[in-house]
């Protein structure tokens, strides 16, 4: 039986709620992702990940936040890239709120917000507390959500691997070799490898500056160089994101 609920009809859907599935929810961006890389990267993978996730706890994927929030230069190269689509933060705290609320109004008592777009990281802690302060003035107080960045649960070996000369987080490796790796494990289809750029990383100040710019992003809009990546490396990223989160989903829920 599926795990997507845009898959499932009510009744399944009420049954598996009732039941005590935890909802989860992925959260991506519309974004500029190199010419190796489709627009989509932030919103296929976080899905991918917690739809493999969840074949193993009782949980349901509900369809991702597709849009999220403003690509900055530092970690996404900016809104200057054509293609990247955001919402601004007051909206985007409306769609997360509404879309958690109606889980609550449905019965669901266990959230788990599947973020894959950094900037998206502290809207989505807000929208969580917002939903349950609307959900405790319904007299709704028995219901819990957690949310994480899928990539953190790549465990410190396989960073070690991956990075022989040392990790540069998570900011810097926009469209680069983590990335690049998981859309050739999950959708290889969609990435193209003749395209890969040959370029030297970002190079950013201490600040921000606006109007924004693209100063010190590389021109193909991939922060770090993807050029090793490689699908068994996606494999074995994918592995340690999936093994974790069901951990933590078992942990925190049951
Ligand atoms: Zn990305």
């Amino acid at each position: 039986m599926t795990v997507r609920m845009a898959d499932m009809s009510w009744p399944d859907y009420e049954a598996k709620i009732k039941n005590g599935a935890v909802v989860m929810l992925p959260v991506g961006s519309i974004e500029q992702h190199s010419y190796h890389l489709p627009l989509g990267v932030d919103r296929y993978l976080p899905a991918a990940v917690a739809e493999e996730a969840a074949q193993t706890l009782n949980a349901v994927v509900a369809e991702p936040i597709v849009y999220g929030a403003r690509s900055q230069m530092r970690m996404g190269g900016g809104q200057t890239y054509p293609g990247t689509t955001s919402l601004r933060p007051d909206t985007l705290m409306a769609v997360l709120r509404d879309v958690l609320t109606a889980f609550v109004d449905h019965g669901a008592k266990k959230i788990a917000i599947v973020n894959g777009h950094y900037e998206n990281m502290m809207f989505t802690y807000e929208a969580a507390d917002l939903a349950l302060r609307e959900a405790k003035i319904l007299g709704i107080d028995d219901v819990a959500i957690m949310r994480f960045e899928y990539w953190d649960y790549m465990t410190k070996e396989t960073i070690a691997a991956l990075f022989p000369d040392g990790y540069p987080g998570m900011e810097l490796e926009h469209a680069a070799l983590i990335e690049t790796s998981l859309m050739l494990h999950y959708r290889p289809a969609l990435v193209d490898m003749a395209r890969l750029p040959q370029e030297a990383p970002g190079d950013f100040p201490t600040y921000d500056l606006f109007p924004a710019t693209r100063a010190g992003v590389p021109p193909s809009g991939a922060l770090s160089p993807p050029n090793r990546a490689t699908a068994e490396y996606g494999a074995r990223i994918a592995a340690d994101c999936v093994a974790g989160i069901r951990r933590d989903i078992a942990a925190v829920f049951g």
